[in-house]
């Protein structure tokens, strides 16, 4: 194989690899990429006044990293834009918070063409491409119609939304025949794959077949679904760590004896939270045997705060774990612990150890790898309890955690009930099973599965050369 290019909106190798701080997938795109000598090609989060389409290229961690600057008009149009106030919310169910601007559109477009034409003279013949998630949907077609015969793959980190849902957003046809200029397009889940191939069928006339060849607008392209995991090896290391250990007994102090429920997400409205505060409350009024015996601690990391929606769900969940710890809390209890500030991973592994009970109830997601950490880092002789939401990518994978439909309170409080009186056999049987599938399919499997289909898929043919006068 040739080198490796992955273009992404933003680029972050990791400057010290080992060190708790960094994503897993960053590790894994950034072993691989220094692995064959490759590239990683992205936004460098700086605005300039006018786009020059000039490159920083710089070494990063021992990854080859290539930045470019927008303008302050792409950052706003593109991605607080088109990006994440269209496709984000459209392709996580919120229809109701979907803003469908021209100039988003225009701008999005002007994006990918930029970042198209700025990529296209660090591309050699024999490199394979692999483009990350919604920001870069048509940038296989840009690059296509700049010369580019690479194979190219695409891997979609959200859902993507049932073929209704889709066809809600004006020039949706266009956005997904410039997807068939991939030859490989990856999702998290069967579901977002079997939700893809039905637009395919139902609404280009084109047809997928059992292997996975897709045909649609004259073109062909793989589809495939790819579960994303995490790095388990690192992951130990970080549960193993001296600050996980310190976050493990500051957490544990301060319960004194008590239960404790945690939930760690981004703030963002397509997590749940609002949803989640309301099922603990529901579990405090039909179970006042828990009262004082358990609380809630929820890490909500600020996320893209100059959108709206997320300055209104800040505000709301502050109002709602108010009114919560107005109602039953007492001079020595809190039930809940609403924290609104970022950890880093080892600091979390030692405060998922320390929590009876992962809550992960996202109304719509992707994947979720709080799901998976928080099974990485339990004790194995006394694991904590994971509730994992239906609508979570994880939930294909995770049968044995207890499944809940995160729109009713109702269940979600008699899953935590369920979960905190849960014999010790039974939570080791149901942790067991699911830290077999954690370790398995780890980042470094799902990045070698993608890169090796892509490898496999097939190259495209030449253009037709079409004979003057014919
Ligand atoms: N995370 C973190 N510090 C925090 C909160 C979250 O490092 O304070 C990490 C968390 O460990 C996980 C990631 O952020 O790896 C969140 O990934 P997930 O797939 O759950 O949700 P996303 O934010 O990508 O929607």
């Amino acid at each position: 194989m040739g080198r490796l290019i992955v273009v992404s909106n933003r680029v972050n190798p990791p400057t010290d690899p080992g060190v708790g701080s960094v994503g897993g997938l960053a590790m894994a795109l950034a072993a691989a990429l220094r692995e064959s000598s490759g590239l990683w090609f992205g936004w460098s989060g700086e605005t300039c006044e006018t786009f020059t389409g000039n490159l920083s290229i710089q070494q990063v961690g021992g990854v080859t990293v290539a930045l470019v600057d927008l303008e302050e008009q792409d950052r706003q149009e593109y991605y607080n834009g088109y990006a994440n106030r269209t496709l984000w919310p459209l392709f996580h169910y919120r229809t109701d918070l979907v803003a469908y601007e021209r100039s988003f559109d225009e701008g999005y477009e002007r994006v990918n063409t930029r970042f198209a034409e700025t990529l296209r003279p660090l591309i050699q013949d024999d490199d394979l491409i692999w483009v990350q998630d919604y920001h870069l949907l048509p940038l296989a077609r840009e690059l296509r119609q700049r010369g580019v015969r690479n194979k190219i793959g695409f891997f979609l980190h959200i859902p993507w939304p049932a073929r209704r849902l889709l066809t809600t957003l004006p020039r949706h046809a266009e956005l997904v025949e410039a997807l068939f200029d991939y030859d490989l397009i990856g999702f998290q889940t069967q579901d977002s794959r079997e939700a893809f191939a039905e637009y395919v069928v139902q609404n280009a006339e084109g047809s997928v077949d059992a292997s996975g060849e897709a045909s649609a607008f004259g073109k062909r392209a793989r589809i495939g679904a790819f579960p994303i995991g995490i790095d388990a090896v690192d992951f130990a290391k970080a549960v193993a760590s001296a600050p996980a250990k310190a976050a493990f007994d500051r957490t544990r102090a301060s319960l004194l004896g008590r239960k404790m429920i945690v939930g760690v997400d981004r703030l963002d409205y397509s997590k749940g939270l609002e949803e989640r505060f309301c099922a603990y409350e529901q579990l405090l009024a039909d179970h006042p045997d828990q009262l004082e015996k358990v609380f809630f601690l929820q890490i909500a990391t600020p996320s893209r705060d100059e959108v709206e929606a997320y300055q209104d769900i800040r505000g709301r969940l502050e109002a709602l774990s108010g009114r919560i710890n107005g109602a039953y809390a007492d001079i020595d209890w809190v039930p809940i612990r609403y924290v609104n500030k970022a950890y880093r991973r080892d600091a979390l592994a030692g405060i998922y150890r320390a929590a009876h009970v992962g809550l992960v109830t996202p109304l719509r997601d992707g994947m979720n790898l709080v799901a998976k950490e928080y099974v990485a880092a339990q004790d194995p002789v006394d694991p904590g309890v994971l509730i994992l939401s239906e609508l979570a990518g994880a939930a294909e994978q995770m049968a044995e955690a207890l499944i809940v439909n995160p729109f009713s309170r109702e269940d979600m409080a008699e899953a935590m009930r369920r979960a905190l009186i849960m014999p010790t056999e039974e939570r080791r049987a149901r942790w067991s099973a699911l830290n077999d599938g954690v370790q398995r399919d780890h980042v470094g499997a799902w990045r070698d599965g993608f890169v090796g289909a892509l490898e496999k898929s097939s190259r495209r043919p030449p253009p037709l050369k079409v004979a003057c006068g014919a």
